[in-house]
């Protein structure tokens, strides 16, 4: 069960996370208790990122203010949370921890120099309070619980700040550390995002990490099911700013989720959740401001119910490349050389399209595109349309079910559309249309399928 930062954000969500993982643990027989996984209280992670540049400038004493006051919002939950020896215990841990901190950025700010390494440091406090605080508010509770330091389990390579796990040795350590606790009933909270390397130095797995902790700490104990706690209610159908009333997507697969999260269907990372679906675990997205819920499923290979579709999203402000060039009739080499262009320009091409003479592409960076163009002239006519945007309609029914290709087409039949592509996982229809059809052309589609 991981909870991300709005879930620890205060004393009330910490509240909630005590009766949720309350209320599960008792539907369930003993020595089954969860792992719960928690992010940096919300903000935490930011304001640590603003300390470490102060100290990179030399603000020592900006850096100093910064983190007695996260210093004073970590008190101030501690206290709401605990009382006696419990508040006693969990203080001198909270204020251990910011001392060290602070002794740290003052060294930093005298030499102006902030590493990979010591950035680790200081982002990883976040979580290492969070969890400890946690912790407490389960034994406050009289909740049978212990609290692990990820850093003697989740073990990394050395690239600091985007550190990837050693499954191997992690999974032997979780074994070894982790699991005699679950199977003695007890409630293991630990904070997420954060390991250190074979060495022992503090290490993060990158911003937003705690869906990938939990992951990894999942796909190690071979659990049955991986829960990531947020704010909202799952994926939804639709963007709600742009369809009213999307629905929640009750499942979907690994796949689709991949597909969405390029649209900015950005619950969660697909990449992070990746070590617990190779192993066939779900992953739920539940909110936890509404538990009751069931939030969205995903697994390694869902199917919506028939006839329907998974979601549609949509990225808006992209430009269209056309290339057209007859020396591409029956040449080689041509889409190699087109290619390259936008590699020199370091780039991204997002939708592909090509006849026999004339290639399409979308980008959303448009900062180089005039070297792009440049460059495309010497071997090819080259224009550009701006103000476009691309509609992802996704499904694994797709592949399964021709007509759903049609019935999009059809809900579209008065809007123009510039591009069409189907690829061959054949998992999603991408359109490209001007943007100022967007709307228009979301809501017929939504209305179609959902
Ligand atoms: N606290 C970290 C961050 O904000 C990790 C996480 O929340 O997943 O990036
Ligand atoms: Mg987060």
């Amino acid at each position: 069960m991981k909870f991300g930062g709005t879930s620890v954000a205060d004393p009330e969500a910490i509240g909630r996370l005590i009766h949720i993982v309350r209320t599960q643990h008792a539907k369930k027989t003993a020595g089954d208790a969860p792992v719960v996984v928690v992010s940096a209280l919300a903000g935490v992670t930011d304001a640590l990122v603003a300390v470490a540049q102060f100290a990179e400038e030399g603000q020592g004493d900006r850096a100093a203010a910064a983190v007695r006051s996260l210093e004073e919002r970590h008190v101030a939950v501690a206290v709401a949370i605990t009382s006696d020896d419990n508040r006693a215990r969990l203080l001198d841990e909270v204020r251990q921890e910011f001392k060290e901190l602070a002794g740290l950025v003052h060294a930093l700010a005298v030499l102006r120099e902030v590493s990979p390494r010591s950035r680790d440091a200081v982002h990883a406090v976040g979580e290492l309070v969070s969890s400890r605080i946690v912790a407490a508010a389960f034994a406050e509770q009289k909740i049978p619980s212990v609290w692990i330091d990820a850093r003697t389990v989740l073990i990394t390579d050395d690239e600091h700040n985007t550190a990837a796990p050693d499954m191997a040795e992690t999974c032997e350590r979780a074994r070894a550390i982790v699991a005699p606790q679950i199977a003695a009933g007890k409630v293991v909270v630990v904070g997420g995002f954060i390991g250190a390397t074979a060495n022992g130095v503090t290490s993060t797995l990158g911003r937003g990490g705690s869906d990938y902790s939990a992951a990894i700490f999942g796909a190690c104990l071979d659990l049955a099911e991986i829960q990531i706690w947020t704010d909202v209610d799952g994926m939804l159908t639709a963007d709600p700013r742009i369809v009213a009333q999307p629905r929640v997507v009750p499942q979907l697969s690994f796949a689709e989720a991949s597909e969405l999260a390029y649209f900015g269907a950005k619950v969660l990372h697909p990449s992070t959740i990746l070590p617990a679906v190779s192993k066939n675990i779900p992953v739920r997205i539940l909110n936890s401001r509404r538990p009751e819920n069931a939030g969205t499923r995903i697994t390694a290979d869902a199917m919506p119910a028939a006839g329907c579709l998974t979601a549609i999203a949509c990225k808006r402000d992209v430009t269209v490349i056309d290339i057209t060039s007859t020396r591409m009739l029956m040449a080689h080499g041509f889409l190699r050389r087109l290619f390259e262009v936008f590699e020199r320009f370091k780039t991204a091409v997002d939708v592909v399209t090509t006849s026999e003479v004339s290639v399409s592409v979308t980008v959303d960076d448009t900062r180089r595109l005039e070297g792009i163009l440049d460059n495309l002239h010497n071997f090819a006519e080259a224009s550009c349309e701006r103000e476009m945007a691309i509609i992802c309609a996704v499904g694994e029914n797709l592949r399964a079910d021709p007509s759903l290709f049609g019935r999009a087409v059809t809900a579209l039949d008065r809007i123009p559309l510039r591009l069409v592509s189907q690829a061959a996982s054949r998992r999603n229809i991408t359109f490209v249309l001007r943007d100022s059809d967007v709307a228009h052309a979301m809501m017929r589609l939504h209305e179609t399928f959902f």
